[in-house]
Formats: C-alpha cells, sequence, structure tokens
C-alpha cells in the first residue's frame, strides 16, 4: 500500500491525513512539537466553506461537539453606531486552536493513523521513487511520498523550492484573550466586529459566558508590546473594546504574516497543504478552512489520478487561483483594518463561504 509521510500535525496535517487515508494511502504523521497545542492563547473561527470540507471526510462532529456556533455578524463603527448586522448562513464554528488540534488528533487516532510527536523535518530527498525524510532527532522515515502540511515557516517548501519566498509581514499585530467580566455588552451567538479609529476589534461570548476577543492593530515592537499599547489604541472608542482588553489577565499577542504566491507546490514526490503553500493574513478569519479545503481535495486527486506527478499538478490547478485570491483580499483587510469586512450573510462572498466539496465526486 502506498505511504504518505505527513509533516506537520496542526490542522491541515491531520485531516490530510484522514483524507489520504479515505482514498486507500496509509498516512503517518511527523509533528515537530511534543504536544500539538503550541500557540495556546489563540482561538479560530472554522467557516461554513471549512466545515463543509470536514463534512467531506466526516470529521465535522468533533469540530461542532467542541466548539460553538455563531449566528450574526455584527460590524460597529468607533462610534459603537451599527454598521450592519449579517447572517452567518449557519456553519460556522469557534474553538480554541489547542483544543481544535485535541479533537482532530484523536478523530485521526481513532481512525488507526500513527502521529508521531517530537519529529521536526529538516531536509528530505528522494532516491529511486523512495522518499527519506530526516529529522532533527536523528531518526528519519522512508514513504512513497511526502505532504508538507508544515505550516507557515515550512521546511518542506525551502525543500520542493530553496528560492520560494520567505512569509510576508502583513503590517499588523494581533492580540488575543478571554475574559469572565461580565461588566459590558455580552454578544452570544453574533460576533461583534468593530472598526475602531485606532485598531480592528473584534468579540463573541462563549455558551459558558467566557467572552473571547481579537484586536488587529498597525505593527508594534513585540519584544515590548503590553495589554496597556491595546487598550490605549481602543480607549478613543466609544465600544466595550478597552474595558474588555482592561478585564483580561493574559494576552496572546504576536505578528502575522502571510504568504500571497509559493511557485513551487510540489515536485514529484513532494507538495504542500495549507499555510505552507499559501497563509493568508488573519484579517479573513480563512486561513483554517482554506487548509481543510486543501487537504479533501488533495485527497481526492490521489485517489484518482494514478500518476502521483499529474495528480499534484491537477491539485494545484483546483486550488491555486482560489487560495491566492483569498490572500490577497485578507491582505487588502489587513493594510486598512478599519475596512468593513462583508461577512458570510453577503452576495459577494457566496463563492468563498459557499464551496462545497462532494468526496465522491471524480477528479477528471
Ligand atoms: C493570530 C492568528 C489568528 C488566526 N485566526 C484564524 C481564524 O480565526 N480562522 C482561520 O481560519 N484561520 C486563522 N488563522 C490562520 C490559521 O491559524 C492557519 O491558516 C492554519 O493554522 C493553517 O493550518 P496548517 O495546518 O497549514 O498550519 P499550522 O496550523 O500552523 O500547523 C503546522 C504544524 O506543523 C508543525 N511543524 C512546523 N514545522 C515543522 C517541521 N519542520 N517538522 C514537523 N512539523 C512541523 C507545527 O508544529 C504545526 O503543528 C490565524 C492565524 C494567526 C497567526
Amino acid at each position: 500500500m502506498t505511504k504518505a509521510l505527513i509533516i506537520g500535525g496542526g490542522i491541515a496535517g491531520a485531516v490530510t491525513a484522514m483524507a489520504l487515508r479515505k482514498a486507500g494511502i496509509t498516512p503517518v504523521i511527523y509533528e515537530a512539537y511534543d504536544t500539538g497545542a503550541d500557540d495556546i492563547g489563540a482561538f479560530l473561527t472554522i467557516m461554513r466553506n471549512g466545515m463543509n470540507a470536514l463534512h467531506a471526510v466526516e470529521a465535522h462532529q468533533p469540530v461542532i461537539d467542541a466548539g460553538f456556533p455563531a449566528t450574526d455578524v455584527e460590524y460597529l463603527d468607533g462610534s459603537g453606531t451599527r454598521i450592519t448586522l449579517n447572517p452567518m448562513r449557519g456553519g460556522a464554528q469557534t474553538l480554541k486552536r489547542a483544543v481544535l488540534y485535541r479533537v482532530l488528533h484523536d478523530e485521526a487516532t481513532r481512525r488507526g493513523i500513527t502521529l508521531h510527536h517530537g519529529k521536526r523535518l529538516v531536509s528530505a530527498s528522494t532516491v529511486d521513487g523512495v522518499v527519506r525524510a530526516q529529522f532533527k532527532d536523528g531518526t528519519a522515515a522512508e514513504g512513497d511520498l511526502l505532504v508538507g502540511a508544515d505550516g507557515i515557516h515550512s521546511a518542506t517548501r525551502a525543500i520542493i523550492d530553496p528560492e520560494a519566498s520567505a512569509p510576508r509581514s502583513t503590517g499588523l499585530t494581533i492580540a488575543y484573550g478571554y475574559t469572565k467580566a461580565a461588566s459590558f455588552q455580552q454578544s452570544a451567538d453574533a460576533y461583534r466586529m468593530i472598526a475602531g479609529n485606532r485598531a480592528f476589534f473584534g468579540y463573541t461570548t462563549a455558551p459558558d459566558g467566557e467572552t473571547w476577543w481579537f484586536s488587529r492593530a498597525p505593527e508594534l515592537d513585540l519584544s515590548t508590546a503590553t495589554k496597556q499599547n491595546f487598550i490605549d489604541l481602543l480607549a478613543g472608542d466609544k465600544t466595550p473594546a478597552a474595558e474588555i482588553v482592561r478585564s483580561t489577565d493574559d494576552l496572546f499577542i504576536t505578528n502575522a504574516y502571510d504568504v500571497p504566491e509559493t511557485r513551487h507546490w510540489h515536485n514529484d514526490s513532494m507538495v504542500l497543504v495549507g499555510d505552507a503553500a499559501h497563509a493568508a493574513s488573519p484579517a479573513a478569519g480563512q486561513g483554517a478552512s482554506m487548509a481543510l479545503e486543501d487537504s479533501v481535495i488533495l485527497g481526492q486527486c490521489l485517489r484518482d489520478i494514478a500518476d502521483r506527478r499529474a495528480a499534484f499538478e491537477k491539485y494545484t490547478g483546483i486550488r491555486r487561483s482560489r487560495v491566492e485570491r483569498l490572500v490577497a483580499e485578507s491582505a487588502a483587510l489587513s493594510t486598512d483594518p478599519n475596512r468593513r469586512v462583508a461577512a458570510p450573510g453577503s452576495q459577494d462572498r457566496h463563492w468563498l463561504y459557499d464551496h462545497e466539496i462532494d468526496w465522491d465526486e471524480r477528479i477528471a
């Protein structure tokens, strides 16, 4: 049976393994960290299209069970005035990144997929059709193909193309946090997005009453960025944003990067999925959903096209224009953080949110 080495046990890695297994391939996942729960402070929303992709490989239910839905997105300006209220048209789920990793790993394990932790890929080569992956701990693994699901700073991308572009700064610093305080207007069942005067702010209240929030600000120096920076940036708005940040004990602060174009998504035996191939700034909230779509389409291509290079070419052909359009849109939102986002209910976003993948559809 064909064996695939999956590099990275994140969102794309776990779901690519499930899709490949459904396609009759034996996947083995190699994750760099001892656990998959780094970035423990952040949360994610899997949009309707990402949930559709999970549905295609019957992996949606554990994510639904671990997350919570939102029905509307409400946009406010810095004066607290509502700009618009958009319905989500159903399907999106919000959950903490560490929880998402855990449920996907549990589901992969339940399906009999092996996941090795502490395996950081450092090099890979192909000899006589056998791919050999070398890990930092001195061990190695061999297989018939290798899938680079190793995120935005992908080692696999550089192995496939040593000249590949490095991730690009989006010029944004993102803060995330959680608060149990209830002194402000809560936002159960809705995301409240605030185009503040100096920073963008979004929040939603989970079923247990904890408010989950993020803020996007023009880039700060990470070595000195603090909670007070965000309070100061948000304090001039007549919204609950500054109060929410003030009531939060621990903040997760990071700078955001994207990868707008990767020349080579594959060679004869190695292929990229998710952020390794194309990373969007967080502004559109679509990176995870695009990674999930990649995973399923790659599984279909490898199921239906016997020649591996042709399967990789077909997969790239199906995916490239869609993800590059998304990365460009997300970058435009990043450069103008106060720009109003067209939400899942609006007509001009059909192409993005209503994308469906039918696992049984044959890839020509
Ligand atoms: C602050 C922030 C907020 C975001 N918010 C959202 C959101 O709300 N919605 C959304 O859809 N997207 C969001 N994104 C984007 C989303 O996180 C990514 O698009 C998504 O995680 C991509 O999944 P992936 O599996 O390709 O990569 P990752 O989730 O990054 O997984 C890569 C995995 O590979 C492992 N790895 C790395 N290098 C190696 C190596 N050499 N060997 C072995 N393993 C390796 C890593 O440890 C990791 O587990 C956000 C991103 C950021 C930074």
